[in-house]
Formats: structure tokens, sequence, C-alpha cells
């Protein structure tokens, strides 16, 4: 059995210990064994980027944003291979997964731009002949936490713009799909990448409270569940480092009678159903207002997911995989059975797909449950499957009252032909990624990624223009160069 072992200083390293599992969700069957860091192995990696600070730091911008050209070219080559280690880990099939590759590429050239980014900002004569100007200096070491659901992407949100800050970094990936976490890293070193700039280790608790505890580490980027996220948010702050830390999400979509009702459901179900609803922008909450779009709505749903196909990640017609463990597909599963039990209806039942040949896959098929209430279970918490709510409600005030009411504010959707009303929603919903007939409103890699409410501890947004702030700190330096000695005498109060 294959085992998957760690990335320190530029080498492959296997530590002796705790291992765990790696499942092929398809089949059920366990096929690799992920080696989990412990404290010494983790602080191996915290070592080695230190180490390669000084000179990395002190390498020019442009030649830091050359390998990530280098790296760009190689993601592009070994495409495949990536979408196949997703696809065995995670169930993801070939072509959302190539999705998730393209958007974590994206992310590459955007830190391509480095030398530009990293300009910094400079005033001549702020006084007589006095000069002041502010830089963005790399933080030190960095530690990246990251979940199973983008193994790919959300790496790639991180590193590659601290590394071309002139960071080193120390990624902490998902333990449950680590293999093209790791593959891309090795693509990394093969761009050129100086041993100990960027490390990986595989782990679980004890190598993130590793991350969280050593003084080395400057700053902390985690992208997970929201108790976690609330969890590693507290302990970095508490240990003095800068933290950013994304969690979960429940993202509504709101359906006005004047949508255009088959965009919306084509959309939706998209949206909804994508990557078995294993997604934080996934659209797991419909808000039909009025009666009248509930019914439309509902009845259009159902006839459109006759056709969704569930099954194994390798066959490309497809729509959508397992989920990514047994015990996942079971609290998915329960989620349903706590619907029906407090009243909602469900129109089209998942619970038990038929995926022949893969009848040990962790398959949950397409379900819509309608006349779902705030009060229930399965509205409160992100079940993170593929599984869309109907709420009905009368007006859109009270639409954007329940997401506003919602402890999440990551995503959410407008399905209108009234710029007016977009308009208003967009302007007051209390969401920090918006949607207007836009199902899943994920900012370009030139803006930046981040929720609103629990669904982000920290002040910046992940990747793009927040990213370069957050993995920097601004010096601002004031120079004056006297011609002939002193000029003047002691000053006691600031120049007016
Ligand atoms: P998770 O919180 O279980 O795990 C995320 C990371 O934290 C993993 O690396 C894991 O090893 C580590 N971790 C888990 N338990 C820990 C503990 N007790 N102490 C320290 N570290 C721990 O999340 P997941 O199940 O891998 O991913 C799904 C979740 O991530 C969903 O809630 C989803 O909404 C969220 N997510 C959010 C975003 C976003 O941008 N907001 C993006 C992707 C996923």
């Amino acid at each position: 059995m294959k085992t998957i072992g760690h990335l320190i200083n530029g080498t492959a390293k296997a530590d002796a210990g705790r291992s765990q599992d790696v499942y092929n969700p398809s089949t059920g069957a366990v096929e690799k064994q992920v080696l989990l860091a412990s404290k010494a192995t983790v602080e191996e990696a915290i070592a080695a980027a230190q180490a390669a600070f000084p000179a990395w730091r002190n390498t020019p911008a442009q030649k830091r944003a050359r390998i990530m050209f280098r790296f760009k070219e190689l993601l592009e080559a070994n495409a495949d291979e990536i979408c196949r280690l997703i696809g065995e880990e995670h169930g993801k099939i070939s072509h959302d997964a190539m999705g998730e590759l393209s958007r974590g590429i994206e992310n590459v050239e955007y830190a391509c731009g480095a030398p530009e980014l990293l300009k910094g900002e400079h005033s001549r004569n702020v006084g007589p002949a006095i000069d002041s100007w502010s830089e963005f200096q790399p933080l030190g070491v960095v530690a990246g936490i990251t979940p199973f659901n983008f193994p790919a992407m959300v790496p790639l949100w991180m590193y590659p713009m601290a590394i071309a800050c002139g960071n080193t970094f120390v990624l902490k990936p998902s333990e449950r799909d680590p293999s093209s976490t790791l593959f891309i890293a090795e693509l990394l070193m093969e761009a050129g990448l100086p041993a100990g700039v960027l490390n990986v280790v595989n782990g679980d608790k004890e190598a993130v409270d590793t991350l969280l505890q050593d003084p080395r580490v400057q700053a902390v980027s985690f992208v997970g569940s929201t108790p976690i996220a609330e969890y590693i948010y507290t302990q970095a702050s508490a240990n003095g480092k800068r933290c950013q830390a994304l969690g979960g999400a429940k993202n509504h979509a709101i359906v006005m009678p004047d949508a255009d009702m088959d965009n919306a459901v084509s959309a939706l179900t998209g949206a909804a159903f994508g990557s078995s609803g294993e997604r934080c922008m996934a659209l797991s909450v419909a808000v039909a207002v009025g009666d009248e779009a509930a019914d439309a709505l509902v009845s259009k749903m159902k006839a459109q997911m006759q056709s969704l196909k569930v099954g194994a990640f390798s066959d490309s017609s497809n729509d959508f995989g397992p989920v990514i463990t047994r015990q996942h597909q079971e609290k998915v599963v329960g989620f349903i059975n706590s619907a029906q039990e407090q009243g909602a209806e469900i129109v089209v039942d998942g619970r038990s797909p038929s995926v022949s040949g893969y009848e040990n896959g962790f398959f949950v098929g397409g379900t819509l449950i309608d006349r779902v209430t705030p009060e229930m279970t399965c509205y409160q918490e992100e079940i993170f499957g593929p599984v869309l709510l109907v709420v009905r409600v009368d007006t859109m005030q009270q639409a954007m009252d329940l997401i506003d009411d919602h402890e999440y504010g990551n995503g959410t959707c407008i399905f209108t032909r009234d710029g007016e009303a977009a308009r208003y929603f967009s302007d007051n919903i209390l969401v920090g990624m918006v949607g207007i007939n836009v199902p899943l409103p994920v900012p370009v890699a030139y803006h930046s990624f981040g929720g609103w409410k629990r669904s982000l501890f920290g002040d910046l947004h992940a990747y793009g223009p927040d990213a370069v702030r957050f993995y920097t700190r601004r010096k601002t330096i004031t120079q004056r160069w006297p011609s002939a000695g002193v000029r003047e005498g002691a000053q006691f109060a600031f120049p007016s």
C-alpha cells in the first residue's frame, strides 16, 4: 500500500509513527496511508523554513516571480495527473477537478505579478528635503492549513502569493486527500524553488497545534469548518500571530417572482449539487418569494433533477461524485432524516442512490427538500452535501432578514430581472460575496475571497490584493541627507 509522507527542506520525508487511511470514496476502499507528522517533524519543517528565509527574502521579487511562471507551466503540463489524484481521493469528477485546478492556476498567475504588487508607496519632499516611503516586507515563516474539499485550489490561494512576497511556508493539507497537494508542491520544487522555502507536513491536530504554538511561525492562513476556524484564530492570536481563518457557509439564493425561472433552475442545479455540494460557495438554500415562484421553482427543479447523474470520479459523464467519507455520507443522510422528522417535504430523495459497480462508494444522490423553516436542524447547520433546501417567504425583505440572521455570511445570490431590487440587495445584505443572477460569485484571482460573520475570522480576505497585505508588513521610512552638518537645533514639538 502506498504511503504518503512529507516534503521538508526539498526532500521527501517519512517519519515512523502514526498514520491514517486514505479512501477512494468512489469505491469505499482504502488504497493509501498518510503519515501524521509528529511535533518533532513539524518543528523540522519550521526550522527548514526559518533557515531558508534570509536568502529568499533577499532574492529579487522578479526572480521569485520567474519561478512562479515556470510553476504555472508545470501545473498546466501535469493537469491530467493532478485531476486524477484529486478524483481518486476526493471523488471529484475530472471536469470539476480541472475547474478547481484552473482557479488555482489563476492565483499562481496573480503571484507572477509580485514585482508590481510589492512596489510600495513613495512621497518626495514630505518636509524640506525629506522623503518618505512605505515598503511591504515579508513576515518570515508562514503556515497554511487547508480543507479536504479543494486540495489543489485552496493551498494555491495561499503559498504562491506568500512565497512571491518573500516568505517561507509550511503547509498542512487535509489528511483526507493529501496526494494532489503534495504532488503540486513537488512541481514547485521542480520549477526551481530553493529547498526549505515551501515545506509540506501531512498530519492532524498535533501538527496544527505545533504550528499554532511555535514562536517562529509569524502568520497562519486557515480554511476549513467554522468551529476549527474559530479555534485556529483564537489560538494563533493568543500566540501573537497574524491570522486569517475562513470557515463554513450556508449560502442562500433568493428567487424573486420575476426571475428567469429556467435560468435560475439551471444555475441552482449546478451550484447546489456540483462537487456533491462540498463547496463553501455551494448554494444550499433557495428562498422563494411568493408561493407562485416557489411552486414553479420546485416543479422545475424536480424535473431537472431527474437527469442528475451521480457516480464514480472516473466517468466524466457523471455530474458529481461521492462525498468524502462514509461518516460524512451518514451525516448528510442524518440531516435529510431530521428534515423529514421536523415536518419538511422531501421532494427528491437521494438517500439511497444506486451506483452500479460502486456499491461500497460514499454516494448521496441529489436531494430537494421543500417547506423548510428556520427552526429546522437542516436549515441551521451546514450540510456540505448534495441537498437543496427550499424556504418559502412572502417578501424580499423577509428573504433578506433570513440571510442576515444566519450565523454564516459567505456567499449569496439573487435571481431577478429587477435592477433596483438587485442593487438594494447587494448594497445591504450582510454577506461577503454577492451574485446577481450569478450562482457562485467566487471572486477572480485579482480580487479577494472572504465571507462575513462566522464565515471568516480575521480582517483580510484570502488571495488577491488582500493576500499581498496579509503576507507582508508595512515599514515606513523617512529620510533626510543634510548637506552640511547640523542645520537646526533640537526641536521639541512636531513641525507645523
Ligand atoms: P475541517 O475544519 O475539518 O479541516 C480543515 C483543516 O483543519 C484540516 O487540515 C484538518 O486537518 C484541520 N483540523 C481538523 N480538526 C482539527 C482540530 N481539532 N484541531 C486542529 N486542526 C484541525 O474542514 P474540512 O472538513 O476539511 O473542510 C470542509 C469545511 O471547510 C466546510 O465547513 C467548508 O465550508 C469549509 N470551507 C470553507 C472555505 C472558505 O473559503 N470559507 C473554503 C473551503 C472549505
